[in-house]
């Protein structure tokens, strides 16, 4: 390949209407004048939780949720094709075809409704409709403006290992099958428009990435063609240091490291999907987060090496999405096997940990799950402990949901001491009380739970005490000369 590759993703409200969808297309048609671009695209906003909702109704019993979903994504679809696409021909070739991926998602709701039942495996079948929806329109759009769009499923890309909701790209074969699929087009100056969120085990089974795994689509398929760049399109300006919701002067970084910019993911902010920076740090792939609502935006570029921020910390991050859970009694102490036990026990169910923490005098293990876990989580503790609970060597196993996990994040924490006595001082001045605390040897992060109702006011304070605002560090980022769209 002569040219350098770009992959480009666009999330849902990116693609959210007709306008968004041409502005989409727009933005990969200028870019593929001087490189060689592959487009990702999320479903339109709202289509994945429609689906997920309806599966979930027809396996309760819902007769009419088929129906229900069929009628929704039609209209919202239908709609914008019907402003995209001028040629009556070829709008009628693309409606017929979007049809019949929603009918096929409809008689799987049938079959759910039927059987009563929703696996994983059919509810990755069925959620992953959006995608494939909105991969064959933004196709269609680019060849109104003239470029050779074709739309791919990524199913036919991305080989995935099998656990239904989360899986896991095998980078081998997905290299494999996504350099035969793509390169000859690419070479043919064609754009490929790849469904993001899916893909499927080597035998062929449909999988999702997980909630929001558009991202990561983009950056395994950025590491399969040895793309020069991947560019998340979303509706944010980029990485900012806290969350503007919470702290109205928050600022755009510049810059991040993969470290950074994945410690701020798994911690809560919604910008990336957790696993989005794996695929490329080793191949060292920059990363940009831009917004296509404001493209003349430069955004957050994520790389290797970045400028240290002045206080240590870089970002304040925050979530209430978790609880916490812990398992106490004098059967903790001196029992070598029990944290085995227990974490076995989160493994079976596949609980993501974000936080550890042992209390030796209080005779308590506590860690804190994604709250989308703490059920199963509760479940499979309970039944693995269930011998030690009845013969009193665990008191309880409790799930606490009203915590929130608030986390600093900065690269050269690490060996700058002072740092963490600087986050829990301002905790001690706001009166805000510390449940449990950790700090990963990485020191990219420190995190510490707190009452979810203190949350805000931490965000608030640690953003404050580390100079983290607009005037601190120089106001908004600056915006590029060049604009895209
Ligand atoms: N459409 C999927 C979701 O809503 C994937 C994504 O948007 O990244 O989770
Ligand atoms: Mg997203």
């Amino acid at each position: 390949m002569s040219r350098p590759i770009q992959v480009m993703k666009f999330g849902g409200t990116s693609v959210g209407d007709a306008g968004r969808i041409r502005s989409a297309a727009k933005i990969a048609a200028d870019t593929s004048k001087d490189r060689a671009v592959v487009v990702v695209v999320s479903a339109m906003s709202g289509v994945t939780n429609t689906l997920i909702a309806a599966a979930g109704k027809a396996a309760a019993g819902d007769e009419s949720a088929a129906e229900a979903l069929a009628k929704s994504l039609q209209a919202k679809h239908h709609e914008a094709i019907g402003e995209l696409i001028a040629n009556i021909d070829r709008r009628r070739e693309l409606l017929a075809e979007i049809d019949a991926l929603i009918e096929r998602a409809a008689n799987h709701c049938r079959g759910c409704a039927l059987l009563g039942e929703l696996s994983p495996r059919a509810l990755d079948v069925i959620a992953g409709t959006g995608e494939r929806i909105t991969a064959r329109i933004t196709a269609a759009v680019l060849r109104e403006l003239g470029y050779r769009g074709v739309a791919f499923d990524a199913t036919d890309l991305i080989v995935t290992d099998d656990v239904h909701g989360g899986a896991r790209p095998l980078p081998v074969p997905t290299r494999t099958k996504t350099q035969a699929a793509l390169m000859p087009l690419l070479e043919a100056d064609g754009i490929p428009v790849v469904t993001g969120y899916i893909a499927a085990t080597a035998k062929g089974v449909p999988t999702t990435l997980g909630r929001g795994g558009s991202d990561y689509s983009a950056t395994i398929l950025g590491a399969a063609l040895d793309a020069s760049e991947v560019i998340i399109w979303t509706d944010v300006n980029g990485v900012l240091t806290a969350d503007p919701r919470m702290v109205p002067d928050a600022v755009t970084l510049d810059e991040v490291s993969y470290a950074e910019a994945g410690e701020l993911a798994f911690f809560g902010a919604k910008v990336l999907h957790p696993m989005t920076l794996r695929p490329v740090i080793e191949s060292a792939i920059p990363v940009w987060i831009r917004n296509s609502f404001q493209p003349q935006q430069a955004g957050t570029k994520i790389t290797h090496s970045v400028r240290p921020a002045p206080k240590g910390v870089k970002a304040v991050t925050a979530t209430r999405d978790v609880a916490m859970i812990s398992v106490a009694g004098p059967g903790i102490i001196g029992v070598p096997d029990i944290a085995a036990r227990i974490f076995g026990a989160t493994a079976s169910v596949r609980a993501n940990i974000v936080m550890i923490s042992q209390s030796s005098s209080q005779d308590s293990i506590c860690f804190v799950v994604q709250a989308a876990d703490a059920t199963r989580t509760e479940k499979a503790l309970r039944d693995a402990l269930y011998e030690d609970v009845h013969l009193h060597d665990l008191e309880h196993v409790k799930v606490n949901k009203n915590v929130a996990i608030v986390a600093a994040v900065g690269e050269n924490m690490a060996g700058t001491p002072g740092i963490a006595g600087a986050v829990f001082s301002t905790m001690g001045k706001e009166s805000i009380n510390i449940i449990a605390i950790a700090q990963g040897s990485s020191e990219y992060n420190i995190s510490f739970l707190v009452d979810s109702t203190g949350m805000e006011k931490a965000v608030k304070a640690l953003h404050q005490a580390f100079g983290l605002g607009k005037q601190e560090l120089g106001g908004e980022a600056r915006p590029v000369a060049q604009v895209t769209s």
